[in-house]
């Protein structure tokens, strides 16, 4: 076969339609790009754009300025002593935990970890043990959890785990556990704590060191209006010498880090975070708001017969609900299960999965209350349209 236009047309190599009208798919509300990196995009994407005055180290590029992003920007933003970006907040746990715990050793996730602090864990060949979570409907992590979770690491392999890692908040309910306390009690037993904040950094303030955190992990094109993939990695040097062991140079080639492979975002990515970072920086300073659009679309649902699962009242913009109203009319009717996508799509409302009536994630975040409230209407009118 030859690659002309129309095997590719029939591989749906074609421009995308532009979404709908409103966006609540989580994955999606805060990975929007704003207008600066949308232009950053068109104007850095050339392969290795940003490396014309590369002296060998990505993050010391004045020309861009990777280094003040890097040096001194988001080590501000983050609250940490040191920080490199990513390719995303997977590469980043698999980072550290690659360099600071060796082959069979454990570490503690929340019960409700990504599956790609799983993945990073075992590609590091490293064991796990899970914090264990309350049922429905809190979803909740308990603080003493993870003590006991070291505990149990100590007396079965007679070692204490190399680092605990928390979701921060988790990607199912958007619970927000009290990281500083788990941060204590981690340290306690003199183990590191990686909070993962792609659903974060990015979204609302978050500050390792007033957590009390040893790493930090974001993702730019969840959390923070980037293209990506890309990331960030912060570490905190108060409770060891973490970022000589994570960032240690090739003995090779003494201008790269290893972890790093050398050097990570290399182009268009790296710009857009660059070029969103103001505004991003902006957008933190009124979480507030986004709490109470959530709490109150929260409030709204519930009226209509839909129960929101997780932390309550929330503190996110991630929220799950059961929706009972929308399953019996699945039950009912002839294709069910795509009624409400089809019905949302009619609406120019984007992000509810395609087939899920039961239960659903999403995202407030950045919506605003009128759109917001369309939202609300569009949900009651489908149920008065069925019923
Ligand atoms: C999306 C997500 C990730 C993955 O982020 P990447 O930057 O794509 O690696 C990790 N953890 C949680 C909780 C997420 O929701």
């Amino acid at each position: 076969m030859t690659l002309d236009d129309a095997a590719l047309q029939k591989f749906g190599f074609v421009p995308r339609p532009a979404k709908d009208r409103i966006n609540i798919d989580p994955l999606q509300t805060g990975g929007k790009l704003t207008d600066e990196a949308r232009r950053a995009l068109v104007e850095w994407g050339d392969g290795y754009s940003v490396c014309d005055t590369c002296g060998g180290v990505l993050d010391l590029i004045k020309k861009p300025p990777i280094h003040a992003l890097v040096h001194d920007a988001l080590p501000e933003f983050l609250g940490v002593d040191q920080m490199r970006i990513t390719h995303g907040a997977r590469e980043s746990k698999f980072a550290v935990m690659h360099s600071i715990a060796s082959e069979g050793v454990y570490v503690v996730l929340d019960g409700l970890a990504h599956y790609s602090s799983t993945v990073a864990a075992q590609r590091a060949r490293l064991n796990i043990l899970k914090v264990p979570h309350s049922e429905r409907p809190d979803y909740w992590i308990d603080l003493e959890g993870y003590g006991t979770a070291i505990e149990e690491v100590i007396s079965q392999t007679g070692k204490k785990p190399a680092l605990a890692l928390l979701t921060y908040p988790d990607g199912s309910y958007g619970n927000l556990p009290d990281a500083k306390k788990i941060a204590s009690v981690c340290h306690e037993y003199d183990v590191p704590l990686l909070l993962n904040c792609a659903y974060s950094v990015g979204r609302m303030p978050v500050n390792a060191k007033s957590i009390g955190a040893d790493f930090i992990a974001g993702s730019g094109h969840k959390s923070m209006a980037s293209s990506g993939p890309i990331g960030v990695l912060g570490i905190n040097d108060d409770h060891g010498d973490y970022s000589d062991i994570v960032f240690r140079k090739s003995p090779t080639n003494p201008n790269k880090e290893l972890e790093m492979l050398g050097c990570t975002a290399r182009g268009a990515t790296v710009m857009t975070m660059m070029a969103s970072f103001p505004k991003v920086v902006e957008r933190t300073r009124h979480w507030d708001k986004e709490v109470a659009d959530a709490r109150w679309f929260s409030q709204q649902l519930e009226d209509l017969g839909l129960t929101q699962m997780g932390e309550r009242p929330h503190n996110h913009d991630l929220m799950f609900f059961e929706a009972p109203v929308f399953y019996d009319i699945s039950k009912k009717i002839k294709k069910g299960r795509y009624f409400l996508y089809k019905e949302l799509k009619a609406r120019e409302i984007h992000g509810i999965k395609a087939g899920l009536t039961k239960f659903f994630k999403l995202s407030t975040y950045g919506v605003g209350r009128e759109d917001l409230s369309y939202i609300v209407d569009s949900f009651d009118e489908i149920i008065q349209k069925y019923q």
